[in-house]
Protein backbone atom coordinates (compact mmCIF):
# COMPACT_ATOMS: atom_id res chain seq x y z
CA UNK A 1 0.00 0.00 0.00
CA UNK A 2 1.08 3.34 -0.68
CA UNK A 3 1.31 5.49 2.45
CA UNK A 4 0.07 8.53 2.64
CA UNK A 5 -0.41 8.10 6.58
CA UNK A 6 1.83 10.66 8.76
CA UNK A 7 0.96 8.31 11.97
CA UNK A 8 3.39 9.04 14.53
CA UNK A 9 5.01 12.05 12.56
CA UNK A 10 6.96 14.65 14.17
CA UNK A 11 6.66 18.02 12.25
CA UNK A 12 7.21 21.86 12.37
CA UNK A 13 5.43 24.32 10.45
CA UNK A 14 6.21 28.33 10.68
CA UNK A 15 3.91 31.04 10.31
CA UNK A 16 0.71 29.14 10.97
CA UNK A 17 -1.43 31.35 12.50
CA UNK A 18 -2.99 32.20 9.62
CA UNK A 19 -3.24 31.54 6.00
CA UNK A 20 -1.23 28.77 4.02
CA UNK A 21 0.65 27.76 6.88
CA UNK A 22 -2.56 26.89 9.50
CA UNK A 23 -4.33 25.05 6.41
CA UNK A 24 -1.09 23.16 6.25
CA UNK A 25 -0.43 22.33 10.19
CA UNK A 26 -4.06 21.40 10.29
CA UNK A 27 -3.97 18.99 7.46
CA UNK A 28 -0.42 17.50 8.63
CA UNK A 29 -2.65 16.94 12.22
CA UNK A 30 -5.25 15.47 10.06
CA UNK A 31 -3.08 13.14 8.04
CA UNK A 32 -1.53 11.51 11.46
CA UNK A 33 1.14 14.05 12.85
CA UNK A 34 1.69 16.27 16.00
CA UNK A 35 2.30 19.18 14.77
CA UNK A 36 4.39 22.45 16.64
CA UNK A 37 3.98 25.72 15.54
CA UNK A 38 6.51 28.59 15.51
CA UNK A 39 5.83 32.17 15.03
CA UNK A 40 5.17 35.73 16.10
CA UNK A 41 1.77 35.99 16.71
CA UNK A 42 -0.74 33.70 18.99
CA UNK A 43 -1.64 30.59 17.03
CA UNK A 44 -4.41 29.74 19.48
CA UNK A 45 -7.27 28.47 16.27
CA UNK A 46 -4.67 26.46 14.80
CA UNK A 47 -4.01 24.54 17.99
CA UNK A 48 -7.57 24.28 19.04
CA UNK A 49 -7.65 22.38 15.36
CA UNK A 50 -4.46 20.17 15.85
CA UNK A 51 -5.76 19.29 18.93
CA UNK A 52 -9.55 18.97 17.74
CA UNK A 53 -8.05 16.78 14.98
CA UNK A 54 -6.64 14.26 18.16
CA UNK A 55 -3.27 15.57 18.24
CA UNK A 56 -0.54 16.75 20.33
CA UNK A 57 0.24 20.51 19.54
CA UNK A 58 3.40 22.85 20.71
CA UNK A 59 3.23 26.58 20.67
CA UNK A 60 6.54 27.83 19.90
CA UNK A 61 7.47 32.12 20.00
CA UNK A 62 9.26 33.31 17.75
CA UNK A 63 10.22 36.01 15.19
CA UNK A 64 11.75 34.07 12.09
CA UNK A 65 13.51 37.59 10.17
CA UNK A 66 16.65 36.65 12.32
CA UNK A 67 18.60 33.43 12.62
CA UNK A 68 18.74 34.19 16.73
CA UNK A 69 15.97 31.90 17.75
CA UNK A 70 15.98 29.30 14.97
CA UNK A 71 18.03 26.60 17.27
CA UNK A 72 15.58 27.03 20.07
CA UNK A 73 12.55 26.47 17.71
CA UNK A 74 14.21 23.17 16.87
CA UNK A 75 15.09 22.29 20.44
CA UNK A 76 11.68 23.57 21.62
CA UNK A 77 9.91 21.14 18.86
CA UNK A 78 12.06 18.07 19.98
CA UNK A 79 11.58 18.51 23.21
CA UNK A 80 7.76 19.25 22.85
CA UNK A 81 7.22 15.84 20.36
CA UNK A 82 10.16 14.25 21.42
CA UNK A 83 11.69 14.37 17.62
CA UNK A 84 11.06 16.15 14.25
CA UNK A 85 10.40 14.49 11.15
CA UNK A 86 8.74 16.75 8.86
CA UNK A 87 9.56 20.74 8.70
CA UNK A 88 7.55 23.37 6.47
CA UNK A 89 9.17 26.30 6.07
CA UNK A 90 5.92 28.93 5.34
CA UNK A 91 6.19 32.34 7.00
CA UNK A 92 7.11 34.42 4.68
CA UNK A 93 6.83 38.38 4.39
CA UNK A 94 6.53 40.59 1.01
CA UNK A 95 6.87 44.25 0.55
CA UNK A 96 6.19 46.04 -2.31
CA UNK A 97 7.32 49.64 -4.18
CA UNK A 98 8.19 51.09 -7.01
CA UNK A 99 11.79 49.93 -8.53
CA UNK A 100 12.99 53.65 -7.69
CA UNK A 101 12.25 53.81 -4.59
CA UNK A 102 12.78 50.35 -3.01
CA UNK A 103 14.87 50.93 -0.10
CA UNK A 104 17.47 48.61 1.59
CA UNK A 105 15.10 47.95 4.41
CA UNK A 106 12.05 46.04 2.05
CA UNK A 107 15.06 44.35 0.78
CA UNK A 108 16.40 42.75 3.59
CA UNK A 109 13.86 42.16 5.83
CA UNK A 110 11.87 39.93 2.44
CA UNK A 111 15.58 38.05 1.94
CA UNK A 112 16.39 37.57 5.81
CA UNK A 113 12.94 36.04 6.56
CA UNK A 114 11.99 34.35 3.40
CA UNK A 115 14.86 32.87 3.00
CA UNK A 116 18.04 33.09 5.28
CA UNK A 117 16.26 31.59 7.71
CA UNK A 118 14.55 29.28 5.76
CA UNK A 119 17.92 27.74 5.48
CA UNK A 120 19.38 28.30 8.77
CA UNK A 121 15.94 26.43 10.15
CA UNK A 122 16.39 23.76 7.69
CA UNK A 123 19.89 23.09 8.26
CA UNK A 124 19.26 22.36 12.22
CA UNK A 125 16.51 20.61 11.66
CA UNK A 126 18.27 18.67 8.82
CA UNK A 127 20.86 18.17 11.75
CA UNK A 128 18.33 15.68 13.39
CA UNK A 129 16.64 14.10 10.48
CA UNK A 130 20.22 13.07 9.01
CA UNK A 131 21.23 11.37 12.56
CA UNK A 132 17.92 9.62 12.39
CA UNK A 133 18.13 8.62 8.34
CA UNK A 134 14.90 10.25 7.36
CA UNK A 135 12.96 13.36 7.30
CA UNK A 136 11.39 15.72 5.11
CA UNK A 137 12.11 19.44 4.54
CA UNK A 138 8.85 21.43 2.45
CA UNK A 139 9.28 24.57 1.71
CA UNK A 140 6.81 27.75 0.68
CA UNK A 141 8.05 29.45 -2.70
CA UNK A 142 5.93 31.04 -5.27
CA UNK A 143 5.38 31.90 -8.64
CA UNK A 144 8.08 34.28 -8.26
CA UNK A 145 10.42 31.33 -7.66
CA UNK A 146 9.42 31.23 -11.41
CA UNK A 147 8.83 34.78 -13.06
CA UNK A 148 9.46 38.30 -11.77
CA UNK A 149 6.30 39.81 -10.52
CA UNK A 150 5.68 43.69 -10.57
CA UNK A 151 7.23 45.96 -7.94
CA UNK A 152 8.58 42.74 -5.46
CA UNK A 153 12.02 42.38 -6.48
CA UNK A 154 12.99 41.56 -3.05
CA UNK A 155 10.35 39.09 -3.17
CA UNK A 156 11.23 37.88 -6.08
CA UNK A 157 14.70 37.32 -5.23
CA UNK A 158 14.01 35.72 -1.76
CA UNK A 159 11.47 33.09 -3.77
CA UNK A 160 14.08 32.39 -6.42
CA UNK A 161 16.48 31.41 -4.20
CA UNK A 162 14.11 29.07 -1.97
CA UNK A 163 13.92 27.32 -5.06
CA UNK A 164 17.79 27.14 -5.67
CA UNK A 165 18.36 26.21 -2.11
CA UNK A 166 15.44 23.90 -2.35
CA UNK A 167 17.27 21.92 -4.80
CA UNK A 168 20.69 22.42 -2.89
CA UNK A 169 19.59 20.79 0.23
CA UNK A 170 17.74 18.17 -1.64
CA UNK A 171 21.35 16.93 -3.22
CA UNK A 172 23.40 17.03 -0.27
CA UNK A 173 20.34 15.48 2.56
CA UNK A 174 19.41 12.77 -0.25
CA UNK A 175 21.75 9.81 0.91
CA UNK A 176 21.19 10.38 4.41
CA UNK A 177 17.33 9.73 3.56
CA UNK A 178 15.72 13.09 3.44
CA UNK A 179 13.71 14.60 0.90
CA UNK A 180 13.37 18.57 0.08
CA UNK A 181 10.69 19.85 -1.86
CA UNK A 182 8.93 22.95 -2.32
CA UNK A 183 5.60 24.23 -2.63
CA UNK A 184 4.63 27.00 -5.13
CA UNK A 185 1.53 28.36 -3.87
CA UNK A 186 -0.57 30.44 -6.83
CA UNK A 187 -2.28 33.49 -6.26
CA UNK A 188 -4.16 32.42 -2.56
CA UNK A 189 -7.07 34.40 -0.95
CA UNK A 190 -4.34 35.25 2.36
CA UNK A 191 -2.91 38.48 4.19
CA UNK A 192 -0.01 37.98 1.58
CA UNK A 193 -2.25 39.07 -0.63
CA UNK A 194 -4.94 41.42 0.16
CA UNK A 195 -3.48 44.28 -0.99
CA UNK A 196 -3.91 42.98 -4.85
CA UNK A 197 -7.74 41.33 -4.04
CA UNK A 198 -8.74 44.97 -2.86
CA UNK A 199 -7.01 46.31 -6.45
CA UNK A 200 -9.63 46.15 -8.82
CA UNK A 201 -7.32 46.05 -11.85
CA UNK A 202 -5.06 43.69 -10.14
CA UNK A 203 -7.51 41.39 -9.29
CA UNK A 204 -9.49 41.58 -13.16
CA UNK A 205 -6.19 40.74 -14.48
CA UNK A 206 -4.86 37.84 -12.07
CA UNK A 207 -8.38 36.45 -12.42
CA UNK A 208 -8.31 36.54 -16.19
CA UNK A 209 -5.10 34.80 -16.37
CA UNK A 210 -6.12 31.96 -14.07
CA UNK A 211 -7.23 28.74 -15.88
CA UNK A 212 -9.43 27.66 -13.02
CA UNK A 213 -11.52 31.37 -12.89
CA UNK A 214 -11.13 31.86 -9.07
CA UNK A 215 -8.28 32.76 -6.25
CA UNK A 216 -6.96 29.70 -4.26
CA UNK A 217 -7.83 29.15 -0.77
CA UNK A 218 -5.23 28.07 1.78
CA UNK A 219 -6.55 24.29 1.61
CA UNK A 220 -6.17 24.12 -1.72
CA UNK A 221 -2.15 23.84 -0.84
CA UNK A 222 -2.99 21.52 2.32
CA UNK A 223 -3.10 18.10 0.22
CA UNK A 224 0.27 18.79 -1.66
CA UNK A 225 2.29 19.67 1.22
CA UNK A 226 0.31 15.94 3.01
CA UNK A 227 2.15 14.32 -0.45
CA UNK A 228 5.82 16.21 0.20
CA UNK A 229 5.72 15.29 3.98
CA UNK A 230 4.09 11.30 3.38
CA UNK A 231 5.90 8.13 2.75
CA UNK A 232 4.61 8.06 -0.57
CA UNK A 233 7.30 10.91 -2.22
CA UNK A 234 9.88 9.29 -0.89
CA UNK A 235 11.55 8.97 -4.47
CA UNK A 236 10.70 12.91 -4.75
CA UNK A 237 13.34 15.22 -4.02
CA UNK A 238 14.39 18.74 -5.34
CA UNK A 239 11.25 19.55 -6.68
CA UNK A 240 9.15 23.04 -7.37
CA UNK A 241 5.50 22.21 -7.33
CA UNK A 242 3.46 24.70 -8.40
CA UNK A 243 -0.69 24.56 -7.36
CA UNK A 244 -1.93 27.81 -8.85
CA UNK A 245 -5.00 26.82 -10.86
CA UNK A 246 -2.87 26.58 -13.97
CA UNK A 247 -1.10 30.00 -14.25
CA UNK A 248 2.01 28.74 -15.18
CA UNK A 249 0.45 27.04 -17.77
CA UNK A 250 -0.94 29.82 -19.61
P1 LIG B 1 0.03 35.32 5.65
O1 LIG B 1 -1.39 35.03 5.98
O2 LIG B 1 0.55 36.71 5.70
O3 LIG B 1 0.96 34.35 6.49
C1 LIG B 1 2.34 34.58 6.66
C2 LIG B 1 2.79 33.89 7.93
O4 LIG B 1 4.19 34.13 8.13
C3 LIG B 1 2.07 34.45 9.16
O5 LIG B 1 1.86 33.42 10.08
C4 LIG B 1 3.09 35.43 9.67
O6 LIG B 1 2.92 35.78 11.04
C5 LIG B 1 4.35 34.66 9.45
N1 LIG B 1 5.51 35.51 9.57
C6 LIG B 1 5.86 36.57 8.80
N2 LIG B 1 6.97 37.15 9.28
C7 LIG B 1 7.34 36.45 10.38
C8 LIG B 1 8.41 36.55 11.31
N3 LIG B 1 9.33 37.51 11.23
N4 LIG B 1 8.47 35.64 12.32
C9 LIG B 1 7.54 34.68 12.44
N5 LIG B 1 6.51 34.52 11.59
C10 LIG B 1 6.42 35.39 10.56
O7 LIG B 1 0.29 34.90 4.14
P2 LIG B 1 0.27 33.48 3.39
O8 LIG B 1 -0.18 33.79 2.03
O9 LIG B 1 -0.42 32.42 4.18
O10 LIG B 1 1.83 33.19 3.32
C11 LIG B 1 2.43 31.98 3.71
C12 LIG B 1 3.59 31.69 2.76
O11 LIG B 1 3.07 31.48 1.46
C13 LIG B 1 4.60 32.82 2.65
O12 LIG B 1 5.91 32.30 2.56
C14 LIG B 1 4.21 33.47 1.33
O13 LIG B 1 5.28 34.15 0.74
C15 LIG B 1 3.81 32.26 0.54
N6 LIG B 1 3.01 32.50 -0.65
C16 LIG B 1 1.76 33.04 -0.56
C17 LIG B 1 1.03 33.24 -1.73
C18 LIG B 1 -0.35 33.82 -1.73
O14 LIG B 1 -0.91 34.06 -2.82
N7 LIG B 1 -0.98 34.07 -0.61
C19 LIG B 1 1.57 32.88 -2.95
C20 LIG B 1 2.84 32.33 -3.00
C21 LIG B 1 3.54 32.14 -1.84
P3 LIG B 1 2.13 37.13 11.45
O15 LIG B 1 0.67 36.79 11.34
O16 LIG B 1 2.61 37.38 12.81
O17 LIG B 1 2.54 38.20 10.45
Amino acid sequence: MISFSLSGRRALVTGANTGIGQAIAVALAQAGADVAVAGRSAPDETLDMIEAAGRRAVNITADLSSTGPLARVVEETVAGLGGIDILVNNAGIIRRNDLPDFTEEDWDAVVDTNLKSLFFLSQAAARHMMAQGCGKIINIASLLSFQGGIRVPSYAAAKSGVAGVTRAMANELAPAGVQVNAIAPGYIATNNTAALQADETRNRQILERIPTGRWGRPEDIAGTAVFFAAPASDYVTGQVLAVDGGWLAR
